[in-house]
């Protein structure tokens, strides 16, 4: 099966246009190839003689096969497999490496096989159509929008405030975003307003502004102020005016919460602009009340996958436990998780393995979906009588313009039976760290 992606790829040319170093996570560095509009990313590994070609097929059948159905195509540009030759991954790894971040240095680039896609930071020449002026995109990483933990036990921070919390409480962080992604899932619009306010004041790695696919705002790089200008420029408002954020917000619900397949010309939820979140109501817990997300926005696709499983960590890993008894190893077990029903080893298996088998991926799939990012990225109609609405423009009357939105969804990596274990660790700890507080 993996073997087929090999025959497929086709050689990519680094050196003949102009690329910039982009950024990189724990597993892959990243490129943009300006000419081209299109990111390349690299697999990284600490191991000199790791497969990471292995890693670099299965994300793009991952993307491809198993996320684009279910997220739906609008919202997922296909990933392609490409080879780089010796002289263009040399000259790449050595050109990237003062521009890396320190911390990020144990890990290098591995695999001469890299995954290429278009650069969401700008428009596919489809949306490009009938735009003008600056492309500006956000890059929000919106987390787990439901509370889990209640369930298991009776903890009022969701997962990701708990984790935060635990990181607080053991010394590891000095300071905790107020941003909660219940927020952002609430469909309250001043709680989801808040979320974007929340995600601008402390961005970290979870928000990021681009103007023409350049970073200008994310954790240590760009200011709020020089952001808002900006922005103001953008939407050319009146230098005194200093709405600028809320403006960004109205048009950042709106297009999250917009079913984009049905409708393509949306008007924006003008009523957020006013709205004042200084002074909103904010309790000392997670608030687990929302209202139903409009059907098919991408918020409400987003929830359901992360939903789709019954199992948490700990049932995860007991079934890991299960399945180990007849698979050889840990990797033979990622392998069929991985790529069932397209193994080989299917065939040894009973009704009730394959039954586990199908429970790892679901429990895989919603891990994936609360790790995603997503990316809103906007242009200026140019011409509103020329315009065929085909792609979905977005009519902000207060400012007099209308917008093109591309909106999509990176970072869409699968994950693997191998860390199951350390998540059911890293749980624990959370906790610890949360139940020994109260004691505090
Ligand atoms: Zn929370």
């Amino acid at each position: 099966m993996q073997s087929t992606n090999k025959a497929l790829a086709r050689s990519i040319s680094v050196v003949a246009q102009p690329w910039t170093y982009r950024g990189e996570g724990g597993a892959n560095l990243v490129i943009a190839l300006s000419d081209e509009k299109s990111v390349l990313r690299f697999a990284k590994s600490k191991f000199v003689d790791k497969d990471v070609d292995g890693k670099i097929g299965e994300i793009a059948y991952f993307a491809n096969t198993v996320m684009r159905p279910r997220l739906g195509s609008l919202f997922i540009r296909p990933l392609e497999i490409r080879i780089v030759d010796d002289l263009d991954f040399h000259n790449v790894r050595e050109s990237v490496q003062p521009l890396r971040p320190p911390a990020r240095l144990k890990k290098d680039m591995k695999s001469k096989k890299v995954i290429m896609s278009h650069d969401c930071t700008f428009l596919t020449p489809e949306y490009e159509r009938n735009t003008q002026g600056d492309t500006i995109s956000f890059e929000i990483k919106p987390k787990q929008g439901w509370h889990s933990l209640k369930a298991s036990c009776s903890v009022d921070l969701c997962h990701r405030c708990l984790k935060q919390y635990a990181k607080l409480h053991k010394g590891e962080i000095t300071s905790i975003s107020k941003y909660c992604p219940l927020d952002l899932f609430s469909c309250d619009p001043l709680r989801m307003k808040r979320a974007i306010f929340d995600l601008f004041e402390f961005p970290c790695n979870r928000f990021k502004v681009f103007r023409n696919g350049g970073l200008i705002y994310t954790e240590n790089i760009g200011t709020a102020p020089d952001v808002e200008n900006e922005l103001s420029q953008w939407l050319e408002l009146d230098p005194h005016d200093s709405d600028a954020v809320d403006l960004m917000a109205a048009l950042l619900c709106t297009a999250l919460l917009s079913p984009l397949e049905e409708t393509k010309e949306i008007d924006v939820m003008e009523s957020l602009v006013s709205l004042d979140v200084s002074d909103s109501d904010r309790g000392q817990f997670c608030d687990t009340k929302s209202d139903p997300l409009p059907p098919n926005c991408i918020l409400q696709r987003l929830l359901a996958l992360q939903r789709q499983t019954e199992i948490g960590d700990n049932e995860a890993q007991i079934i890991c436990d299960r399945l180990l008894n007849n698979i050889e190893d840990i990797e033979g077990l990622h392998q069929l998780v991985m790529w069932h029903p397209n193994n080989k080893l299917e065939h040894k298996l009973s009704p009730s393995e394959i039954e586990d088998v199908l429970q790892l991926q679901r429990f895989l799939l919603s891990v994936t979906a609360k790790d995603v990012s997503l990316l809103l990225t906007f242009r200026e109609i140019q011409d509103l009588s020329q315009e065929t609405f085909e792609h979905p423009v977005l009519h902000f009357r207060s400012v007099d313009k209308s917008f093109r939105l591309m909106l999509s969804v990176i970072d869409m990596d699968p994950k693997s039976v191998h860390r199951i274990s350390s998540w059911v660790k890293r749980k624990e700890s959370w906790l610890n760290a949360y139940f020994s507080s109260l004691k505090d």
